[in-house]
């Protein structure tokens, strides 16, 4: 069996690594400029040109039975075209969906799930009317490519638009209005191509300047009835899209209840943990999932956790002390760049967040 990835990143070095150990062969696509140094040791890096054919990097790739994505940045209707040579997963459709903020909040919406109220704008000029109706404050938000809290402008009043000066070309934009959570939480799933659902235990994560910095399992400020409405949320969507694959959603814990806020169509940074603590974490389902393999339940025992090397490298002797995995991308360390994590795993909740915080504060020391 052979799965071509879109993307040459860290999520797709760590599919690859645990496809490989089931016997699957894997290659991958870049653009031109892209550096491939994460999967450059796990199979074939073929490079799209702007004159390439499909059929041609299809030949390329290997013949794959499977085309998939790291990110739901790509070209859908490129992406598509692989549909006539090979499966793939998950569809264009679901990738479409998420990569645009207001398409992702509307079929949210559409399909009973609850987001921030949101508004589109255009042009700057519409930003100060659609605040107005929301009621301030208010996040705009690029609607596409935004990551990492990037192409983000917080607004508590009129006044703040100004910020918003030299970014008239990043539009058009949704407003949301400011959510008060308690906390934020996430979910992954996957459902395979036979049509079984798995869905993971709720990580809460913690941000930093708007960076994904630690992911704790189990959720300590949701109830059991919450839990499960995400996890139904998330089943829906999966069966509603005939998604295959990975999927994973973002929410805010609030005191009026759960408040969804992005979607991700693969394997997400606060999925990491899952790497090691249950039998199959989310990169070796995704790859069952895709090859119509059965997925394994997702027991967990105890707690677990990540924490997220940004930027910054461990030693060792920090990252490998028992219960300790480390997991190194093999890219050029650079400020705040997200280079590798930790996932720790402990019998109870207080002695993994004691452990984590350990790690965190001799890491970012
Ligand atoms: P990611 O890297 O997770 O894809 P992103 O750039 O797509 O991030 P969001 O996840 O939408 O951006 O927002 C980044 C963070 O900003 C959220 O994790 C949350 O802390 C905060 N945030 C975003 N939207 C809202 C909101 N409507 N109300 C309150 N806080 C918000
Ligand atoms: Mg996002
Ligand atoms: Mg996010």
């Amino acid at each position: 069996m052979r799965i071509a990835i879109l993307g040459v990143g860290q999520l797709a070095r760590m599919m690859a690594l645990d496809g490989i150990a089931m016997g699957v062969e894997f290659s991958f696509l870049k653009l031109p400029g892209e550096d491939s140094r994460c999967v450059d040791c796990l199979g074939s890096v073929v490079t799209a040109g702007p004159q390439d054919s499909c059929a041609s990097l299809f030949e390329a790739l290997g013949c794959p039975d499977v085309i998939t994505t790291e990110k739901e940045g790509v070209d859908v209707d490129f992406y598509e075209q692989f549909s006539s040579h090979c499966a793939v997963y998950p569809s264009s459709r679901a990738v479409w969906i998420s990569q645009n903020r207001l398409r992702e909040k509307t079929f949210l919406n559409d399909q009973g799930v609850p987001t921030a109220e949101f508004a589109p704008a255009t042009s700057l000029e519409e930003i100060a009317p659609a605040a107005e109706r929301l009621g301030y404050p208010v996040i705009v938000k690029t609607q596409e490519n935004g990551y990492d809290g990037k192409g983000q402008w917080w607004l508590r009043s009129e006044a703040d638009i100004a910020s918003m000066q030299g970014a008239e070309a990043s539009g058009p934009w949704l407003l949301e209005k400011v959510v008060p959570f308690e906390c934020e939480v996430s979910v992954v799933a996957a459902r395979s191509s036979a049509g079984q659902v798995e869905v993971y235990p709720l990580a809460e994560n913690v941000h930093r300047d708007g960076v994904l910095l630690t992911s704790v399992v189990p959720v300590e400020s949701i109830s059991q009835a919450q839990s499960d409405e995400v996890k139904r949320h998330i089943t829906r969507l999966l069966q509603e899209l005939d998604y295959v694959g990975v999927l994973s959603m973002e929410c805010f814990v609030t005191e009026s209840g759960i408040v969804a806020n992005e979607l991700a169509p693969r394997v997400h940074n606060s999925g990491h943990w899952t790497q090691n603590a249950v039998p199959a974490g989310q990169f070796e389902q995704h790859v069952r999932a895709v090859l119509g393999f059965p997925l394994a339940p997702p027991e967990m025992s105890g707690a677990a956790g990540m924490l997220n090397l940004l930027g910054v490298q461990a030693t060792a002797e920090q990252a490998l002390r028992a219960n300790h995995h480390w997991h190194w991308y093999g890219k050029e360390v650079r400020s705040g760049r997200k280079v590798g994590h930790i996932n720790v795993t402990a019998p109870n909740l207080l002695a993994l967040k004691s452990a984590l915080a350990k790690l965190q504060a001799e890491i970012y020391a």
